[in-house]
């Protein structure tokens, strides 16, 4: 059995109990986890505000965290492979996109390294002639990471990559399903040379390490990724430290297809946006909006290709689609599909559970046109899609925005006009028209309403992580006139 430790303060400890990982391509325990409570939690919050403070960290000019930043952006490249194969292994998802995914996660820690000293603060035009006054940007503080299991290297990356731009000192905290990836990359923080306390890399259950963590008093920021019930938590916890927050939630993004579109390409867009990952992805387009007029025929098309899916082991290239990550989560599909069926759904493709060792589910789409299927309305996080019809734009742009999430939507028309009025008019973060599950660095990332606040990606993302400090300097050498009166 494979052994993790949690890095702090530059070490690699045990933490204060241990933990089974499961392998869900086979549901039996692969690896021996780390559990870190609120002690490891304490003493790597007090290593990272040490660092932030005190240590070199706090010495080393914005070019060197950048070079740092580059140095561990080529480890994560050099090892990429080793990374997805624990990835795969800890998650179930398929290597196939771990493996391109974290290939991309070192361009992600490229981009914020070069961000590192384009981080500016400036000068006002102050409105008094004997004061000169700038603004300083500094690291926002100690900042705690919350991720989930889908994609922890590349959640993390998107909050690692402009905090250690910014200079501030992190502790992250790894889903307690599949924290091997992130775990093995604080490896690679430590390769890379960056000092003790810098970044520090824990795991641990939600109620007691991610509580501890994200309402500890000396952190500053509370980044998090994960579902809207814990979100909520993690804002009240942030009610302790007054800490901010940014959130990255789930979504039921709509995926609008008009009968003007390029099919064959639609179809594929919604194949990738709804099956890949296995439906394990924030920005699933979840819910199809399809113009009544080629519902039949697009489904038809939608059918033959969720049929020809690889559903498979994981660690075979071939594989397009692996299991679900957790028992939990295979549960939590077939009982809300079970749901949407007693409500009027019908299932058009998969739909069943299948028998046999690990945590499985097939491709499946529900038909819910004229229904009030809870399937519109909760997130599956998984691979099963929920069909409507619509008969005129206002109609399409009315369901797609039938919704407390607002995280992603896709739009598929020839018509440039119309593809002009959607995307102002969708209540989302993220409009994607004749494409979808497109993702850069350089773009920025995030949702509305349920779906959270704050973007991630890109460069505001790193001056979210620093605050500003105004700075009066008065130039004249006059003795300060009536210390009464405010000037
Ligand atoms: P989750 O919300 O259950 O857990 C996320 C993290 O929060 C885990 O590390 C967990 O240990 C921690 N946590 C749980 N309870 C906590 C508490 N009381 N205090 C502090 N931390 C706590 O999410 P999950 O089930 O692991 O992941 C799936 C969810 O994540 C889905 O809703 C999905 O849409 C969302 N997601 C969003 C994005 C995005 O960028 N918007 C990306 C991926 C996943």
């Amino acid at each position: 059995m494979q052994r993790f430790q949690c890095y702090i303060d530059g070490e690699f400890l045990d933490g204060e109990a241990r933990y089974r990982s499961i392998d869900p391509a086979t549901g039996k325990d692969w690896a021996d986890m780390p559990e870190a409570r609120e002690g490891d939690v304490d003493r790597a919050v007090n290593a990272a505000e040490k660092a932030l403070y005190e240590g070199p960290w706090s010495k080393l000019t914005a070019t060197q965290r950048g070079k740092l930043l580059y140095k561990l952006a080529d480890l994560v490249a050099a090892n990429a492979q080793k990374l997805a194969e624990l990835e795969t292994r800890d998650t179930g998802k398929i290597i196939r996109e771990t493996s391109a995914q974290i290939a991309y996660v070192a361009d992600y820690y490229r981009y914020y390294a070069g961000i590192a000293d384009k981080i500016e603060g400036s000068y006002l035009p102050i409105d008094k002639p004997d004061m000169d006054v700038w603004l300083r940007r500094e690291p926002i503080g100690v900042v705690a990471m919350v991720v989930p299991w889908n994609s922890q290297l590349f959640l993390s990356a998107v909050k690692i990559g402009p905090a250690l731009a910014a200079g501030c000192t992190m502790v992250v905290k790894a889903s307690e399903d599949g924290p091997a990836p992130l775990l093995e990359f604080a490896r690679l923080v430590h390769e890379a040379g960056f000092p003790a306390g810098v970044v520090n890399i824990i795991t641990g259950f939600g109620a007691s390490c991610g509580a501890a963590l994200s309402r500890h008093p000396k952190i500053a920021h509370v980044a998090f990724t994960g579902g809207p019930e814990t979100a909520r938590h993690i804002v009240r916890n942030s009610a302790e430290n007054l800490a901010s927050t940014s959130l990255e939630l789930g979504g039921k993004s709509p995926f609008i297809v008009f009968a003007d579109a390029d099919l064959e390409s639609a179809a594929n867009a919604q194949v990738a946006g709804i099956f890949a990952a296995t439906g394990q992805s924030c920005v699933a387009g979840s819910r199809l909006i399809v113009e009544r007029s080629i519902k039949d025929r697009f489904l038809n098309l939608l059918k033959d290709k969720a049929e020809a899916i690889r559903v498979g082991t994981p660690l075979d290239m071939a594989t397009e689609v692996g299991p679900l990550a957790t028992k939990r989560q295979q549960d939590h599909v077939a009982a809300l599909i079970h749901k949407s069926v007693q409500s009027g759904a019908r299932i058009v493709t998969g739909g069943q559970m299948p028998e046999g060792e690990g945590f499985y589910f097939p491709p499946t789409i529900l038909d819910c046109d004229g229904v009030a299927s809870p399937s519109l309305a909760e997130e599956f996080f998984g691979p099963v899609l929920s069909v409507v019809a619509f008969d005129t734009e206002a109609d399409a742009l009315r369901l797609a925005n039938d919704t407390r999430y607002g995280l992603a939507s896709g739009v598929f028309t020839q018509n440039l006009t119309r593809a002009h009025r959607l995307m102002k008019g969708i209540r989302a973060g993220i409009v994607w028209v004749n494409t979808y599950r497109a993702v850069s660095p350089i773009a920025p990332f995030g949702g509305f309403g349920l779906s959270g606040h704050g973007r991630e990606g890109g460069l505001a993302a790193a001056l979210d992580y620093t605050r500003t400090k105004t700075i009066w300097l008065r130039t004249s050498d006059d003795p300060i006139p009536d210390p009464f009166v405010m000037r």
